[in-house]
């Protein structure tokens, strides 16, 4: 975090744990201008929204006629995805089918969260199991580069796999769960920079022992320019046009498909709640958390009070984090004591590495002059 000053948005709750982020005269972030300026005013929900949405959903009809599926979705059995399957089945009278990305940690597609909804909704459930022993060499090799981003194995797993899927099956609708309401302030780029294949590539290439033959991967060229403009895959964001609010759709979930919440986020899987209630925090000083709070104060589902109480509470059980640690260690098949040496390393960034960061960055930039793309981006 270098020698800046400590401080902390007024508005919300990001602070100088980014080393990025930048204030302005009334001290507020600009997370949250990025907000208030780029994302708030073409954001429309309520009536304008559900009018745009079912335009959006009569069109994926009728291009899809004849089609067993109309769109294609990745469940990951958190919130989010769950309550965009039941908006677009229930409410769009549209038939996807779900795909879920086995990563070995997930208990997601086990998951009776899952199952209860498949099965309520009368889906279809695709499982793509993802080579064990590649993801594992993978993620020994990322604990091994000591970035901040360990994730990167799954994510780019599940995202990769998505599309792939997507293109190889002639799906030209994805819908996401991705949305404003619980993401406008994304995690900064320092903390969580991923989907740069080079990177990846580089990275187990130095501390990978397996090649790499059948993980999923989909790079931003692949992703941006030859799945979209070659294939015709479109990517909706329907949650966008509803007022999603998290406790709302939880209730929801719990009411009609016998939900049970879980405590945080991206907390379903087991790897990401160590990783981000554990690792990042106490390694790097990174606590995801105010991402997500923040998101909620901006939207108006949780007020700063609250978020900063939030943030005082550690963020999971430390006897739960060394169950889990204990866990993650017998999985990947190395030991507590190696786990501790990958803790002791000393901290890299991504910048450490062969990456695609500055070409990336283009892409992104032109993305938001074409107004494609809103996300906080410093450049
Ligand atoms: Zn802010």
């Amino acid at each position: 975090m270098g020698d800046r000053e400590y401080q902390i948005c007024t508005n919300c709750v990001m602070d100088t744990s980014d080393p990025q982020i930048t204030f302005d005269e009334h001290g507020r972030c600009d997370f949250c201008n990025n907000y208030y300026n780029s994302i708030l005013p073409s954001w429309h929900t309520g009536e304008q929204g559900w009018k745009e949405l079912t335009t959006i959903a009569e069109r994926i009809k009728a291009t899809t006629k004849g089609k067993k599926y109309n769109c294609l979705i990745a469940l990951s059995g958190g919130t989010d995805s769950s309550y965009l399957t039941y908006i677009v089945k229930e409410k769009l009278g549209l038939n996807p089918l779900l795909l879920a990305v086995d990563t070995g940690w997930n208990l997601k597609v086990a998951d009776s969260n899952v199952e209860n909804l498949v099965k309520k909704l009368r889906l279809d459930l695709e499982t793509i199991t993802v080579d064990w022993e590649e993801m594992k060499d993978l993620q020994i090799a990322f604990f091994k580069s000591a970035v901040p981003y360990q994730d990167t194995p799954q994510d780019t797993a599940i995202f990769s796999a998505l599309y792939n899927y997507a293109a190889s099956h002639g799906f030209k609708y994805v819908m996401t769960g991705g949305n404003h309401s619980t993401e406008c302030v994304k995690p900064p780029q320092e903390w969580t920079y991923y989907n740069d294949i080079k990177l990846l590539k580089d990275i187990h290439k130095k501390y990978g022992t397996i090649p790499l033959k059948n993980f999923p991967l989909c790079g931003m060229f692949k992703y941006r320019i030859f799945y979209r403009y070659f294939k015709g895959i479109q990517v909706v964001k329907p949650l966008n046009y509803v007022d999603y609010k998290k406790e709302e759709a939880t209730k929801l979930l719990e009411k009609e498909f016998g939900w049970e919440t879980y405590a945080n986020k991206h907390f379903e899987d087991r790897f990401t709640r160590f990783y981000e209630g554990w690792w990042l925090p106490n390694k790097f000083g990174y606590d995801k958390r105010r991402c997500y709070d923040s998101s909620l104060i901006l939207t108006g589902q949780m007020t700063r009070e609250e978020a900063l109480r939030d943030l005082e509470q550690q963020p999971y059980d430390k006897a739960i984090a060394m169950e889990d640690k204990k866990y993650i260690c017998e999985h990947l098949g190395i030991s507590e004591e190696q786990m501790d040496d990958f803790f002791a390393l000393p901290n890299k960034t991504f910048r450490d590495y062969r990456n695609s960061f500055t070409m990336i960055n283009k892409a992104i930039k032109l993305a938001m002059v074409l107004g494609i793309e809103k996300r906080n981006f410093r450049t």
